[in-house]
């Protein structure tokens, strides 16, 4: 059986950062299903469809094609062959992907998808439903979050570094709406599994989140049932 560590958790909880580096530590595949909703969002968006044109997107999901390769372990993204990774990290594509995912097409294509990898991969898999609804057998589930707060001032310094001009209030009042939509669809809502363990990041910094997440693998790895009972 191969390794599944799940981490879900809200926008800028730190997860993929986390899940990256512990894909690297371990030699396991990071699969960012972030990206993949992004992919769709982008599709629809190039496509000019409204995010609330349950029909149409229903149809785009038919002939949209999604697959991902992996090149010196970094995720690439393709849509329909071509290779969009360096263009799904906008809050443009983010905000579609977070209104788009609510939809059951969206979410059957991928989800079958990142199934499909974890059965013949060890991976750590990012996203929302991934402890409860994709991979409920993981060997580990993480439930990654930090205040909204925090998470707004992580995005900001992302976003600045890059040299992208936005406001803190604005990239809070964002964060806030997607958590709540996130959390509050009908299909696969983020929520913390009932077997995952949580890990708020409010206080702590990356070394210190690493660590947790090393005991956290290596106490799953010798006994994945017992670790959701500490
Ligand atoms: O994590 P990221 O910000 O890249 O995800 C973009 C959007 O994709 C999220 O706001 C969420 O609506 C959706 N998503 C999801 N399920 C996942 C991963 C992402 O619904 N497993």
């Amino acid at each position: 059986m191969p390794i599944n560590i799940a981490i879900d958790g809200p926008a800028g909880a730190g997860k993929s950062t986390v899940a990256k580096k512990l894909a690297e530590d371990y030699g396991y595949i990071y699969v960012d299903t972030g990206a993949m909703y992004r992919a769709m969002a982008l599709y629809f968006l190039r496509q000019g469809i409204d995010s609330h044109d349950e029909a149409a997107i229903g149809r785009a999901c038919e002939t949209v094609s999604i697959s991902l390769e992996y090149e010196n372990g970094i995720q690439q993204v393709y849509l329909n062959g071509e290779n969009v990774s360096s263009e799904l990290r906008t809050e443009a594509v983010g905000n579609m992907a977070s209104n788009t995912s609510v939809y059951a097409p969206v979410r059957k294509k991928l989800v079958e998808l990142q199934r499909e990898l974890a059965g013949r991969r060890d991976v750590v898999m990012d996203g929302r439903d991934i402890g409860t609804a994709v991979l409920p057998d993981a060997t580990l589930k993480v439930y990654l979050t930090a205040s909204s707060h925090v998470r707004a001032e992580r995005r900001y310094k992302e976003l600045t570094e890059r040299g992208e001009s936005c406001s803190l209030e604005a990239i809070e009042q964002d964060i806030i709406e997607r958590d709540y939509r996130d959390m509050h669809r009908e299909l696969s809502p983020l929520k913390q599994a009932e077997d995952a363990i949580l890990l708020d990041t409010s206080a702590l910094n990356f070394e210190e989140v690493m660590r947790e997440m090393e005991k956290l693998v290596e106490a799953a790895k010798k006994n994945p049932i017992a670790v959701g009972n500490f």
